[in-house]
């Protein structure tokens, strides 16, 4: 295990690596590990004038900018907590956030889609304009604009750059020196796949350890290249790709906001030799219309995690895209965020089937969700994970910390069983099981079985209320482009392969699906359009 802050890490990759690229864009910026380390530092200095304390929070509201990831180092520098904002969220998300969590600095963007920030900051704290302090935001002290231009009431970047030249190196390394791995050094606010957003605190040790060893488990090193197109606020982008990146010495290529076609050249030009994503996002690469154009022979490995990963996919990532010692990875924010991870030599339906073991340092079980009893093998259960990688709390929630860790072991609410070699299964949210008849029907189990389909691009099957059987099951199907399908030619081809009891009663032919921002489809609205089409 590593006793060592982020910021003793980053200094340690930038003197052992200094010449290899560490942070490089298609087009855009490019840091060699010393200049990367060295804008931290300048950065880190800024913050330090500006007033920034050890434990204060310092939320980023941006998409995968530069200065994201130069701040996510900078923070954790002088033991300042980096709160991650959701790129998604508009105003009533970005009040909720600033107020729980206590924000005193925020750095953000102009803007994202149709949403302007600036605009939704001023209206969240109109006194921010004139200069003036919030009484509904007692502990806001700043906002930072990612950019050159200047807005009423805010610094601008290269203003906390400039401000950093007031300060030496001893000061900066008095305060690296005096923090401890076991501080929180990042928070981020849950998903809305479930219930209301709370802040995980996760501390160095948590998070450091985490995508160390997620690295090994992929044999990372200073030669590899990493394409990242997955956010940045979320654990898959700030732990599992930027963290992992910088621990291993390995270059950083992201992609500032997803889009297929800049992945695919990104890998290309910048000979990427590791990929990671949601599955919706291979699925989306996999089928550009220019798929074959691209020269993607430099992949090696790569990640595949954030839900479920069907078999289908993972076949045709290792093939189509040489990915050929892709993983998977399942997890949580609460855990920093990796519990399991399949092996590059793992037998080959284990790669694809299972979601791999429990990492080491990391105990798993599956008990009945009721009674907390554990399970014997490949019996379906609720997976409950215990180890260093589990989360310090949710932030001024202890209640709801309680209920989520006890004794130390996470309820993750995930449906899961484990085998008698002890790969591990995911088969759902526990909320998300669908009981007909009294009869369980896991989702999982029939969209793995859909996606071979010809016409199939991605399914989300889900339980909808039913007056005879208490439930049935409703599958939203996605065809690929050009596709053309009935009902009923679906429905049979289930019934010649599957049990009666699991086939769809419904098929809902849909071009898109409500989403979380890190990827997983929100069954939760689709049970309520169901509900809507078939009035219940
Ligand atoms: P988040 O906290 O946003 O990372 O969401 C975590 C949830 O994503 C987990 O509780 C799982 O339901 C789901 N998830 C993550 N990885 C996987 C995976 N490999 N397979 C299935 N579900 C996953």
């Amino acid at each position: 295990m590593i006793e060592k802050t982020i910021g003793q890490i980053l200094d340690e990759t930038a003197e052992k690596y200094p010449d290899n690229d560490a942070l490089v864009y298609l087009n855009g910026p490019r840091y060699k590990y010393k200049e990367f380390r060295e804008i931290v530092n300048k950065v880190a200095k800024g913050l330090i004038k500006l007033g920034v304390k050890k434990g204060d929070h310092v939320a980023v509201w941006a998409y995968n900018v530069p200065e994201w990831v130069i701040l996510q180092f900078a923070t954790a520098k002088i033991g300042a907590v980096l709160l991650t904002v959701n790129i998604y969220y508009k105003k009533a998300e970005l009040e909720y956030l600033l107020k729980q969590s206590d924000t005193k600095y925020l750095f953000l963007i102009d803007r994202f889609k149709n949403v302007n920030y600036i605009e939704t900051l001023h209206n969240v704290i109109p006194e921010l304009k004139e200069g003036k302090r919030s009484e509904k935001f007692p502990y806001f002290e700043k906002a930072i604009f990612i950019g050159k231009e200047r807005y009423a009431g805010m610094l601008n970047f290269d203003d906390i750059i400039k401000m950093g030249e007031e300060i030496d190196d001893e000061t900066l390394y008095s305060i690296q020196n005096s923090l401890n791995c076991h501080d929180v050094v990042n928070m981020q606010y849950t998903s809305g796949t479930t219930g209301f957003p709370k802040g995980v605190m996760l501390t160095h040790y948590n998070i450091v350890n985490n995508a160390y060893w997620v690295g090994n488990y992929l044999g990372l090193t200073h030669k590899d290249r990493v394409c990242i197109p997955v956010p940045f606020f979320h654990c898959f982008g700030c732990v599992i790709s930027t963290l992992n990146s910088v621990i291993h010495g390995a270059t950083m290529v992201p992609i500032e906001i997803f889009d297929a076609e800049k992945v695919l050249k990104s890998v290309e030009a910048e000979r990427c030799t590791v990929l990671y994503g949601v599955p919706t996002m291979f699925v989306r690469e996999l089928n550009h219309p220019d798929f074959e154009k691209y020269d993607l022979t430099s992949l090696r490995t790569g990640i595949m995690a954030g839900a479920p990963c069907p078999v289908e996919v993972m076949k045709k990532v290792m093939n189509d895209m040489h990915m050929k010692e892709i993983t998977i990875c399942y997890g949580l924010t609460e855990a920093s965020p990796v519990i399991t991870q399949t092996k590059r030599d793992d037998p080959f339906e284990k790669r694809v089937e299972t979601v791999g073991k429990p990492l080491p340092y990391v105990e798993v079980k599956i008990v009945d969700p009721e009674s907390g009893e554990e399970l014997p093998q490949n019996t379906p259960g609720e997976l409950i994970a215990k180890g260093y990688n589990i989360m310090k709390g949710y932030y001024k929630m202890p209640e709801a910390t309680e209920k989520t860790v006890r004794n130390g072991w996470l309820h993750t609410k995930d449906l899961a069983m484990m085998d008698e070699e002890g790969y591990v299964r995911i088969l759902g949210r526990v909320d998300d099981m669908i009981i007909r008849g009294g009869e369980n029907v896991y989702p999982r189990e029939i969209e793995e079985f859909l996606y071979k389909h010809p016409k199939i691009k991605e399914i989300a099957v889900v339980g909808v209320p039913h007056p005879e059987y208490g439930e049935e099951v409703a599958a939203f199907v996605q065809l690929k482009e050009g596709e053309k399908a009935t009902e009923e030619e679906l429905r049979q081809f289930c019934l010649e392969n599957i049990a009666r009891y699991k086939v769809p009663k419904y098929f809902f032919f849909v071009d898109e699906y409500p989403m979380t921002a890190s990827g997983k489809i929100q069954k939760f609205k689709l049970r309520e359009m169901a509900k809507e089409k078939l009035g219940r």
